[in-house]
């Protein structure tokens, strides 16, 4: 059908039906629950909360969910996805480069490790894990204010001399808003009178019951410096990875997420996407949030030009019109139309967002103008 009720809409996407009426109206389309738009808008709305579209024909839609349950045939497993968080100092740099074998921290500006935000490590038995390594939680709180959890899994560190501080609690808090499975890494074992009991007790404080206090969180003791305990806290990513049964549809357009993006003053804005679903090539058309391009080039983790990623691979892409935000969904589309449009479109709502949420800096902006 070329029109499609509210409702219909709405439930097609499991979404509220409340929060179409809401986006349409801000759309500048006012519709009750029983009044029919046309495809356009459709397509419009379920871009923008957060579908992948792909026309079947002219008078049918195929919805894709992201972030949620992939109804495609063609699932194949796809390597988790893991955060590290933890307070300031307690090893969250070191153990990242402890895990991918490099030394990043003290080489950082001159060393040749390409620096992109993610990178992939394949563990000794060949499954492959993706972890993300953006500065600080900006990137994790970002994509969860959009309601789009890119990680399946949390390492909380704690530096057992310094135990549970404030930004441990945050961390806490957001794994848990999240609904992502954490392992607790207690880190800088190798220090003289280390106790690991200490940290597991304190824990309980704050509702993280690991298993050897009877909960259900995997813990595991290392030394980032030292390389203690990696083999055991990468066999649990897999473990936790296996229980979640990661799978993904790499045969359709490709969804994800920016990890982190850049103005180079050679190459133009760059952005780190993690692919989700489906799997990117050069020469696709995208939208990433209110931007669009088409992907000239892609670079890994490890520097090397590549044709393809595949779900749960992190590439930086460019052949953007500008830099996006971390966070931002990425959704290949069928034309440099389409993407103009959909990124115009969000680009107006973001305005909006803005204007509803931001009163008082419209005020300012308003004074500065007369
Ligand atoms: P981040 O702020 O969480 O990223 O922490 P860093 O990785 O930058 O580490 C902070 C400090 O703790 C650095 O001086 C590290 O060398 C040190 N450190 C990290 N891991 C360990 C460890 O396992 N043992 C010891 N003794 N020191 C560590
Ligand atoms: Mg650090």
């Amino acid at each position: 059908p070329d029109r499609i009720t509210v409702s219909e809409l709405a439930n097609r996407m499991a979404e509220r039906t409340s929060n179409v009426v809401r986006l349409l109206a801000r759309l500048g389309v006012p519709s009750a629950a029983v009044d029919e738009i046309d495809q356009d808008t459709a397509e419009l709305v379920l871009t923008e909360f957060g579908h992948n579209i792909v026309r079947v024909s002219d008078s049918d839609v195929e919805i894709g969910m992201v972030g949620g349950v992939d109804v495609d045939d063609h699932l194949a497993e796809r390597p988790p996805v893991v955060t590290i968080m933890g307070h300031v100092d307690h090893g969250k740099t070191s153990l990242l480069d402890a895990l991918r074998g490099t030394n990043v921290v003290k080489g950082e500006a001159g060393g040749i490790t390409q620096h992109i935000g993610a990178y992939q490590i394949l563990t000794k038995d060949k499954h492959k894990i993706t972890f993300l390594d953006t500065p600080g939680h900006e990137a994790f709180t970002a994509m969860r204010a959009r309601g789009a959890s890119v990680t399946d899994i949390v390492v909380l560190v704690v530096a057992w001399d310094d135990g549970i501080m404030p930004q441990t609690i945050e961390a806490i808090q957001h794994t848990k808003a999240a609904g992502v499975p954490m392992i607790v890494a207690i880190n800088k074992m190798d220090k003289a009178g280390a106790n690991a009991e200490k940290i597991r007790q304190a824990l309980l404080q704050y509702d993280v019951q690991v298993e050897s206090m009877g909960g259900e969180v995997q813990d595991v003791e290392v030394s980032a410096t030292a390389k203690t305990g990696l083999d055991q806290l990468i066999d649990k990513i897999m473990l936790q990875s296996e229980i979640l049964e990661l799978k993904a549809n790499p045969d359709r357009p490709a969804e994800g997420n920016v990890i982190e993006a850049r103005l180079d003053k050679g190459k133009g804005p760059l952005a780190t996407v993690l692919v989700r679903r489906g799997t990117l090539k050069t020469g696709d058309i995208f939208v990433m949030g209110s931007e669009w391009g088409k992907v000239r080039a892609m670079v890994d983790d490890k520097g090397a030009s590549v044709k393809s990623a595949l779900p749960s691979t992190p590439v930086e892409v460019l052949g953007l019109t500008g830099v996006p935000s971390a966070g931002d969904p990425v959704t290949v589309v069928e034309s440099e139309a389409r993407a103009r449009e959909v990124a115009e479109y969000r680009a107006g709502v973001i305005n909006a967002k803005r204007i509803e949420q931001e009163p008082a800096n419209l005020e300012t902006m308003f004074s500065v103008l007369r």
